[in-house]
């Protein structure tokens, strides 16, 4: 009963990295966030930042302007080099060069300090919402492996410890671009795009039912989701396996 009263909020699964050295701030931030069911990690440096970001996967970033070690702009422009993950610079002052800059090196939007927790919040489901299509990775060719099951793009095959799992296409497809992103939501908006086509005008309950169907074939206990989790209010995510090697 606790885990469904757990899961029914909206970001339950939306892990978020602050990169910010002013500790107050800190405080109050990460207190807040969790409080809207966020999971935060905070860095309080440019360099660490980005090795946090490279750790713990966040959905989305935090990132101050003006850091110790490594300028916001800097660890912005390196995320950027790699990952489309939506960043929201953080700016102390209201200085239009800093947005702009801000904007230039490719974070997704600015808050400026101060600012109420509300408008962060909307702002940042504004551009996880938003994110879903730049974020998403081409498909590769290359076999897929997460804790087991395994997808080969080529054969089209899945096996799931070494037992084949016969895939109708669209599941298939569907597969194929969750495991390719394993570690991000994907919105439904994004999924239905890619698998339908972005002219599709049927039921967006067909989702689901594809959804539902690929867990009762990939997931140990269906109903307690492990590998498709829902993430309410955007979409589906591939999880990530928790410690590989972990029983
Ligand atoms: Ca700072």
């Amino acid at each position: 009963m606790e885990k469904e009263a757990a899961m029914m909020t909206m970001t339950d699964t939306i892990s978020v990295l602050v990169i910010e050295d002013e500790e107050s701030f800190i405080e109050a931030l990460v207190v807040g966030l969790k409080r809207e069911g966020f999971l935060v990690n905070v860095a309080r440096d440019g360099v660490e930042g980005l090795e946090l970001f490279e750790r713990s996967r966040p959905d989305l970033i935090l990132l101050d302007l003006w850091l110790p070690k490594k300028s916001g702009i800097d660890v912005c422009r390196e995320i950027r080099s790699r990952s489309r993950i939506p960043i929201i610079m953080v700016t102390a002052k209201s200085s239009e060069i800093d947005t702009v800059v801000g904007l230039e090196v490719g974070a997704d939007d600015y808050v400026t300090k101060p600012f109420r927790l509300r408008e962060l919040v909307a702002r940042m489901r504004a551009v996880l919402r938003r994110s879903g299509v730049p974020e998403i990775a081409e498909v590769s060719a290359d076999t897929v492996e997460i804790d087991g099951l395994v997808l080969d793009p080529e054969r089209h095959e899945v096996h799931l410890d070494g037992r084949p799992v016969p895939l109708p296409l669209k599941e298939f497809e569907l597969l194929e671009l969750l495991m390719g992103n394993a570690g991000r939501v994907l919105t439904r908006e994004t999924l239905i795009d890619r698998i339908w086509g972005p002219n599709y005008v049927g039921d967006t309950k067909t989702l689901d039912v594809h959804i539902k169907r690929l867990r009762a074939k990939v997931e140990a206990e269906p109903s307690r989701p492990a590998r498709i989790t829902t993430v309410r209010g955007l979409g589906y995510k591939y999880e990530l396996p928790r410690g590989s090697g972990a029983p």
